[in-house]
């Protein structure tokens, strides 16, 4: 599954990682980077899969099957270290231990070890120079580190150089949809493809009460103001004063961008055909005289006043008379 992931959306990593699994010949170091939900943990424990996989495929990538790929998957494979930034600040200390535990056994006899150090960016310049400094040491066991950060800039530039940079690049909205497609209601899927470009991250919103209620807001808004803007700015006070402060406007952010998702489909000519309403409500849109410019840019300050604007029901106000001028 991950192996596919990434030859359709990683190729450089896939390209790079192949060649060096394939001629054994990995680097030290590297440096896995790039946003959030390009899957580089994933592809960092496959790496971790590969160096120890007795039934390899073509390409030096592992199997992702067999009892060895499994514990490495389940963290329970004594060779693998894998350090998580993400919960805890990893400092000097805890690197000199491990290093100190490792040196005395090679227990899984695979003649191969490795660190994975996931949000290295939460980790010590001093923790990753004791790291580095490690692997640069001549020694019997070969040792691979892979580093994950999703910015590189919060990485001093000693411990960039050091290691062999591996980019992720962000994932398209087409690559989103077709990853999140099938495990929620797939027109949801297609409007948070355009407003968060990240898969897990996409899962969890779909079911926060927030986005339902944008969701819901945004189904009766796009037919009110169709008949009428009043209507569309009836309903969205209405909306507003249902959902209290303790909501933070989270809501009312989702509301907007999923707007800015259809005025995007109706001026670029796309849309989502596996979905009828959706596509019905674009169609009945482009019989009108709409400046989809105008209402774009109206959305987006919209957006940016949000978290400033402490009157909610005057923004609506503003917003929904501005989009009336754009009706032409
Ligand atoms: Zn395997």
């Amino acid at each position: 599954m991950i192996k596919q992931q990434l030859v359709h959306e990683q190729p450089i990593a896939w390209q790079t990682l192949c060649h060096a699994l394939k001629n054994n010949q990995l680097a030290h170091a590297y440096l896995f980077h790039g946003p959030k939900g390009t899957s580089k943990l994933e592809c960092a424990m496959l790496v971790a899969q590969s160096l120890v996989c007795p039934n390899k495929d073509e390409h030096g990538f592992a199997c992702e099957e067999c009892e060895e790929c499994k514990r490495i998957a389940h963290h329970q494979f004594a060779d693998l270290i894998y350090l998580d930034g993400s919960e805890t600040s990893i400092k000097k200390e805890n690197i000199l231990k491990l290093q100190h535990e490792f040196a005395k056994t090679g227990l899984e006899h695979t003649g191969h070890k490795i660190y994975v150090v996931n949000q290295a960016e939460n980790a010590t310049t001093e923790a990753l120079n004791a790291l580095l400094k490690f692997l640069e040491e001549p020694s019997s066991t070969q040792m691979t580190a892979i580093l994950i950060c999703d910015q590189m800039d919060r990485l001093l530039p000693t411990i960039v150089s050091r290691c062999q940079l591996i980019p992720f690049r962000p994932l398209s909205s087409a690559q989103c949809y077709e990853r999140c497609k099938n495990e929620m209601n797939p027109l949801d899927a297609y409007l948070l493809s355009g407003m968060i470009h990240h898969p897990q991250e996409m899962l969890a919103v779909a079911e926060s009460d927030e986005y339902q209620h944008a969701f819901y807001l945004f189904e009766n808004f796009t037919k009110a103001f169709s008949q009428s803007p009043y209507y569309g700015l009836d309903l969205l006070l209405k909306a507003g004063t249902e959902r209290k402060k303790a909501d933070g406007k989270l809501w009312m952010r989702y509301f907007l961008e999923m707007l800015m998702v259809f005025y995007r489909d109706l001026m670029k000519g796309t849309g989502n055909h596996d979905n009828a309403w959706y596509q019905s409500m674009l169609d009945m849109y482009r019989m009108k005289h709409i400046r989809y410019d105008q209402m774009l840019e109206i959305l987006l300050t919209t957006r940016d006043k949000l978290w400033k604007s402490v009157n909610l029901t005057l923004l609506c106000d503003q917003m929904v008379y501005q989009m009336k001028e754009a009706l032409g």
